[in-house]
């Protein structure tokens, strides 16, 4: 049975392309006869507010997207992603970094989806363990698991390569787990078959394709599907003004109505949706 889920970070209010992503996996869920998941992902504990998540509740109900059982929340799956940090430790594919962020900035040689290519750096000298991030060594690890594939519904097969992000961190200083570690262990944990979300992300599924392999996970099927972009060509933000939900149900609009409104690809004055399906590098 297709199991889809959304996966909101409690760091700020739902805005409409949150709202755009939440129709697409319940849509996808609910055409297939599946379930579907909603995952609050918060384990980064500054950022993430009780208050917040209760708001996205309240925020998708109105959009009329009932989700099945409970929500799940990755604050309390802190054990999982730390025994797989520790596996992968075991296997010698994990090395600690003390690099700060401006030191990788000055020394990268490359740029990858999430900015500037880790060199690795401290792939190969002494580093205090206790005070270090640990980070995946990717050309180790791809020449245990051998090529690897994943398959995007819209994009079709894709080869993985993990090494455009570099050796990415797995295991947060000041956090148990990176995104990366936790949103994979998750969708194992959650039985999710369709991993949907946004384009943003596509190339984050490499890394998350390589993670599977290396933890014996099995492997779902993705949809990355198109962003709502601003005027100016960049991704709805909150940081720079979109309307939240929460503001729009309090002051009385009909969260169906919006829900028809995205599904019809009828969008605000402003807003349109990004284009195409994205083809690997
Ligand atoms: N938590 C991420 C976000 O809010 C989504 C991650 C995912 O869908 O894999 O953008």
């Amino acid at each position: 049975m297709i199991r889809t889920r959304f996966a909101p970070s409690p760091n700020g209010p739902l805005h409409l392309g949150h709202a755009y992503a939440a129709i697409v996996a319940h849509d996808a869920a609910r055409e297939r006869g599946g379930a579907f998941v909603l995952r609050i992902e918060d384990i980064d504990g500054e950022r993430s507010r009780a208050q917040v998540v209760e708001e996205f509740f309240l925020d998708l109900e109105w959009l009329g997207l009932a989700w099945d059982g409970d929500a799940v929340f990755q604050s309390r799956r802190l054990a999982t992603y730390a025994d797989a940090g520790e596996r992968l430790q075991a296997m010698g594919l994990l090395y600690p970094c003390t690099c700060t962020r401006a030191e990788i900035a000055a020394a990268a040689k490359a740029w990858g989806p999430d900015g500037p290519v880790y060199p690795g750096t401290c792939r190969h000298r002494e580093v205090d363990p206790a005070n270090a991030a640990w980070r995946l060594d990717v050309g180790k690890a791809m020449a245990l698991t051998g090529p690897l594939e994943w398959r995007d519904e819209a994009a079709g097969p894709q080869a993985a390569v993990p090494q455009v992000f570099g050796d990415v961190v797995l295991l947060r200083k000041d956090l148990p787990a990176s995104y990366h570690l936790a949103a994979t262990l998750d969708d194992a944990g959650d039985g999710i078959t369709l991993v949907t979300r946004g384009m943003d992300l596509f190339a984050a599924s490499h890394i998350h394709r390589l993670l599977q392999a290396l933890l014996d996970l099995p492997v779902p099927t993705w949809l990355h599907h198109p962003l709502l972009l601003e005027a100016d060509g960049r991704k709805l933000a909150k940081r720079r003004g979109a309307p939240s939900l929460a503001d729009r149900r309090r002051a009385g609009e009909d969260g169906a109505v919006i829900a028809r409104a995205l599904r019809e690809g009828r969008l605000p004055a402003g807003i349109s949706l990004s284009q195409g399906v994205h083809h690997s590098p």
